[in-house]
């Protein structure tokens, strides 16, 4: 048993939402109870305790989606112009860096982004992986970081066109591998899921390959309309729009996710409300990418399961709730709009749409939950309560505030020492190994 009390507890649990001096009790992987401190230490003790000194207890943080391999172009200034377009962006940085991965970096990238989510507090990711020149393995490769590490991964490979029909061919082998060797992980550390690049990269040939060679039920993860040129090439190329193209696939469902639509129209709305299927919003990568801000706030007033995604940028959830929440507010010229919403996709949604392809359920510290907490190092500079807690994580706090990383009932993280691999050896390698990547991109 272990105990992480002597703070300020939020449980996420709308019948219990929290305690000033609040202890949750962990069984194992599972949350056995909540309470005041004193009360669950009488209980249990001679349980571990974990003492929060008086921080902010919290459900680990999830990131719907991300892509670990962006670890390497950290710093990058690349070879010729930068992109003065998403495609650009697309062909001159990303397309040439993931070809250049190999296992072993791959590997590396994955550790490196998941000590990064354990020093953030991200226990939970949603990848969506490319190394072109090294497909075959290469989730198995980012699965061992995930057991090195403690991070929960639902893993992908992103099937393309873009780099010819055999590798396309590798990528389904790997999805289906992987999805098959991961589909009853009694850890609930490991799933996968069918991985596609976008539509504007994949021919109705290779989505019907696809689709046949999906294990039943597994459900899709894919970009969906992120530049507009994405709309344009499926408008001219099928006659119709990417929602309805995927979607005409039978690739929308209850467990697909359909990562950005920026450029979806209200159609296309509908039929991801109809199927069910999640949509992921990633605002520092569509403002970085400077392709424009979607229909968030609609889709998640609409019932559409939005979450929060970094699309590889960062592991640290705060900020991104930070830049989603100032985004939609300037994008809709309206400084009353966005908070609910994305303190929704953060808390809420996020662990709804994770939670689907795990065993236990997410984002709530109440029993029967999976055991994923963080304790934060924040002093209030005013009141804070539980009806005003979403505000002081938005306003006050970062990733960096954690302190304790817990995940599935183990330790990944105590006052700020990591129980997983060595930190300084891992990014040492990552420099290294980033290094001859640069010089062969
Ligand atoms: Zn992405």
């Amino acid at each position: 048993m272990l105990l992480v009390g002597n703070g300020i507890l939020i449980t996420r649990d709308a019948a219990n939402p929290g305690y000033r001096n609040g202890c949750v009790a962990m069984d194992g992987s599972v949350v056995a109870e909540v309470g005041e401190t004193c009360a669950i230490r009488a209980k249990y003790p001679g349980a571990r305790f974990l003492d929060a000194r008086g921080g902010i207890i919290m459900p680990g943080f999830i990131n719907a989606h991300t892509h670990c391999y962006s670890a390497f172009a950290r710093g990058f200034a690349g070879k010729g112009p930068a992109g003065g377009n998403f495609s650009e962006v697309l062909e001159r940085l990303w397309w040439r860096l993931d070809k250049a991965l190999t296992l072993d970096d791959v590997y590396i990238c994955a550790v490196v982004c998941m000590i990064d989510c354990v020093r953030n507090g991200t226990t939970t990711i949603l990848d969506h992986h490319a190394s072109p020149r090294a497909v075959r393995g290469s989730l198995f490769k980012i699965a061992d970081a995930a057991r090195a590490t403690g991070i929960r991964s639902c893993l992908c490979y992103e099937v393309s066109d873009r780099d010819g029909e055999e590798t396309m061919r590798e990528g389904i082998d790997e999805n289906v591998e992987f999805i098959r060797r991961v589909s009853s992980d009694e850890d609930d550390l490991l799933a996968g899921t069918f991985g596609l690049h976008a539509s504007m990269t994949l021919s109705d040939a290779t989505l019907e390959a696809c689709a046949k060679a999906a294990p039943e039920g597994c459900g899709f993860h894919a970009h969906v309309a992120e530049g507009i040129r994405d709309e344009y090439d499926s408008v001219k190329k099928y006659g119709k729009r990417v929602v309805e193209r995927f979607r005409d696939f039978g690739m929308l469902g209850g467990r697909s996710i359909a990562v950005h639509c920026v450029h979806i129209d209200e159609n296309e709305r509908k039929i991801l409300k109809d199927t069910g299927a999640a949509v992921v919003f990633n605002p520092e990568s569509n403002m970085g990418n400077a392709v424009g801000c979607g229909p968030a706030l609609e889709m998640y007033g609409a019932g559409i399961p939005v979450g929060l995604g970094t699309d590889g940028f960062i592991s640290d959830m705060p900020r991104s709730l930070h830049m989603a929440n100032a985004l939609l507010k300037h994008n809709a010229r309206r400084p009353d709009a966005a908070f609910a919403e994305v303190t929704g996709m953060l808390f809420e949604n996020n662990a709804r749409i994770a939670e689907r392809y795990f065993r236990l359920p997410l984002g709530r510290l109440a029993p029967g939950y999976s055991a994923d907490a963080v304790v934060c190092d924040y002093l209030s500079p005013t009141e804070l309560s539980g009806a005003n807690a979403d505000a002081h994580i938005l306003f006050g706090m970062s990733g960096r505030c954690v302190t304790s990383t817990i995940a599935r009932g183990r330790v990944l993280m105590e006052d700020r020492r990591l129980a997983g691999p060595d930190e300084a050896e891992a990014f040492a390698k990552a420099a290294e190994a980033s290094k001859k990547l640069w010089e062969r991109f």
